[in-house]
């Protein structure tokens, strides 16, 4: 029978095709632009599971995380999100640098991402809302879907750990946090969550992601929130580069769980992505400097596994507003 969303895709594929190959010379010339003048963006990338069943848009493929990583090692500086934020920091960046991150936490990604990037040496941040580490229950928009996939165990996030890889916060619940006002509640998904997550790992929580992370997910309340709690910088979820002389707190993601035709058309400066601004609903500006959250913790030793870097302590905004 004639797959109508299979035909969809392949003519999208063409089409992005087409257009890159179209827009090749102006992409080339804007890189060379940017680099000699140390504007180079840093673009950091959100998985969720990489995984060869049930097939959605949050879950890419093995052998499309691994052509992901191919390409990107080959064209970027991969570092961790700690790296990336003081390049955005920094007035000057002429080295195209990408950070790699994951939200939610599924239990898939043990058996080939985490091993995959520690293989390669790449370091990422691995966010994760502890509830459901908690109870192993599957997320609701999972459930919503037909697809009640399996979250990872306390256990697992202490191997991920040791691995050299961050975890970072996503909430208890996976909550929007755009709709609730009740500025308890926010605190305890936003902080109540870290604090789990850093007394199961035992290493201080220094990064969080908003769920959904688009701007009407978030608030004010939320993101003074997080400054006032001592994470370094948070996450959002909307397709757009970070900009050298950035404040470096927000830092803006590019889903990158599609194909590596959509990837390489993000991060090899569509300059449709230069027009777009999103107003944003919350000041960009830390309110509170530099204390980091659990620092109370007791490090526990890392690398339990012999073939894994153990990556120095990780790791952490441009505006288009097109989620992606
Ligand atoms: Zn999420």
């Amino acid at each position: 029978m004639f797959n109508h969303t299979r035909a969809v895709q392949i003519a999208k594929s063409i089409g992005k095709s087409v257009y890159m190959q179209l827009s090749a010379r102006r992409r080339a010339r804007l890189s060379r632009t940017l680099a000699r003048s140390g504007r180079m963006p840093i673009a950091i990338l959100f998985y969720h599971r990489v995984a060869d069943d049930v097939v959605n848009n949050w879950t890419i493929s093995r052998r499309g995380f691994v052509r992901h990583l191919d390409w990107l090692e080959q064209h970027f500086d991969i570092v961790g999100l700690d790296e990336a934020q003081l390049r955005i920091q920094s007035s000057y960046n002429n080295r195209p640098t990408v950070a790699i991150t994951f939200d939610d936490g599924y239990a898939e990604n043990c058996d080939f991402a985490i091993p995959e990037l520690c293989r390669r040496n790449i370091p990422a941040t691995y966010f994760v809302a502890s509830q459901f580490v908690k109870t192993g229950d599957p997320f609701a928009h999972d459930v919503k879907a037909g697809f009640p996939l399996v979250p990872n165990s306390i256990d697992e996030l202490r191997d991920i750990s040791s691995r050299g890889i961050e975890i970072g916060a996503h909430t208890k619940t996976h909550a929007d946090l755009g709709k609730i006002h009740d500025d308890a509640q926010v605190r305890d998904e936003i902080i109540g969550g870290a604090r789990e997550l850093a007394e199961w790992i035992r290493r201080p929580i220094r990064y969080f992601s908003f769920p959904f992370g688009l701007p009407q997910n978030m608030s004010q309340a939320a993101v003074d929130i997080v400054s006032e709690a001592g994470f370094r910088g948070f996450c959002s979820a909307y397709g757009a580069w970070n900009w050298p002389s950035n404040p470096g707190f927000h830092l803006r993601r590019i889903h990158a769980d599609p194909d590596l035709e959509s990837l390489r058309n993000w991060l090899t400066f569509d300059h449709r992505k230069l027009r777009d601004r999103a107003r944003l609903p919350f000041s960009e500006q830390p309110r509170t400097a530099g204390r980091e959250y659990c620092q109370k913790t007791e490090p526990i030793p890392c690398g339990s596994l012999p073939s894994c870097a153990v990556v120095s302590p990780q790791v952490g905004s441009s505006e288009s507003y097109k989620a992606l």
